[in-house]
């Protein structure tokens, strides 16, 4: 049994105490269970976290894409998601035809690649976005903002030929371990899914497929020096995968990154691209999410920092405080200019006023 500080610790770093207490969102049983309000704090910081991952993520190559919350029930045929997947689904009609509200992105970043013939010289081709998807999870599994019927993924998909794997993936580990590293994330368990070679009638995908993907995938991690845990038969049958564990400060895992060949989806919605030859090849979809979802590590940041997010994270960056009614109107002055600028300009301007400040004062008190 715990003992009444054990209890005090574990509250002082769950994200649920922490998230009301510093205003940052809440579950509303009217609004409806696992569908999270975001406060203007809360959504100062996944503001700030998106405007990061956004620019980082043009640096890193990516394309930047927007699709709808609904659509029709086609794409969602084709992916087989209604016929697997439709009691996790929210799904009406209108005008006699189904809808459905979106459980995953992958579709629509399909249809934008296929928009139009694609040939080997404008590969690899990445689109990323912060989607936000919703699946129907039991009312007893929802836990605060880690299981949470609507979430926003911070999502990409990464379309290539066979002969640009290995060098993707070794990419996106750099680029996951340069965005962990931001957020002062440096501890992970590496986890590698492989399929069962007893069973190989249990996947999606040609031996050969399976094998390149696999290699590729152990390779990347090889050359990062990164340790993995293999998992035969941990695989989806749609494809290999990575999974990284972030450790937190209190030692704990959190399952974030995650990194996905998919044999399955190219070939229902049959994506393909012209190789040298002239001939159309399929091509290889990677899906990959690095904060996975961000509900999930926002609750990891509140508790890995317990409440005290570094100053680049804070929704309260700078507080204005003046000693006295008649510095009142200056303090909103200051709040103004302040409100204009980005953070590294704010910090700057405000160690520029202190300054100012101090210096009248000593001129004030060598005059007396
Ligand atoms: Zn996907």
């Amino acid at each position: 049994m715990e003992n009444k500080a054990q209890t005090k610790e574990h509250l002082d770093i769950d994200h649920r105490v922490l998230g009301q207490r510093l205003d940052m969102f809440s579950i509303n049983e009217d609004v409806g269970v696992g569908l999270v309000l975001w406060h203007p704090r809360g959504t100062t910081v996944r503001r700030i976290i998106r405007n990061f991952w956004e620019e980082e993520h043009i640096k890193g190559g990516y394309e930047l894409v927007c699709t709808p919350h609904i659509a029709r029930g086609e794409p969602w045929k084709i992916s087989g998601h209604l016929d697997y997947y439709r009691e996790n689904m929210y799904t009406f009609e209108k005008d006699g035809e189904l809808y459905v509200v979106k459980p995953m992105n992958c579709p629509f970043h399909i249809q934008i690649y296929k928009a139009k013939p694609r040939s080997y010289k404008e590969l690899p081709i990445r689109y990323a976005e912060w989607g936000t998807v919703y699946r129907y999870e039991h009312s007893g599994a929802l836990h605060g903002l880690l299981r949470v019927r609507g979430l926003t993924q911070d999502d990409a998909h990464i379309f290539c030929t066979p002969e640009q794997m290995e060098d993707e993936i070794l990419k996106l580990l750099d680029f996951t371990e340069r965005i962990l590293k931001c957020f002062s994330f440096h501890k992970y368990e590496v986890f590698l899914s492989t399929r069962d070679e007893s069973q190989p009638e249990r996947y999606m995908g040609s031996d050969e497929e399976w094998s390149q993907a696999q290699k590729a995938l152990a390779k990347a991690l090889k050359k990062k020096g990164l340790k993995c845990k293999e998992m035969p038969g941990e695989a989806v049958f749609y494809g290999p995968k990575i999974d990284l564990y972030i450790e937190d400060a209190s030692g704990r895992k959190w399952q974030c990154s995650t990194i996905q060949f998919d044999f399955n989806l190219p070939k229902r919605f049959n994506v393909t691209y012209v190789g040298p030859d002239g001939k159309e090849h399929w091509t290889i979809m990677i899906h990959r999410a690095l904060l996975g979802t961000i509900e999930r590590f926002f609750a990891l940041l509140l508790e890995h920092f317990k409440g005290n997010l570094p100053l680049w994270l804070s929704p309260v960056q700078v507080q204005i405080l003046p000693v006295g009614g008649r510095y009142l109107s200056y303090a909103k002055k200051i709040h103004e200019n302040l409100s204009q600028m980005e953070l590294g300009q704010k910090l700057t301007k405000v160690s520029q006023q202190l300054i100012i400040r101090l210096g009248k004062l000593k001129f004030r008190k060598s005059l007396i």
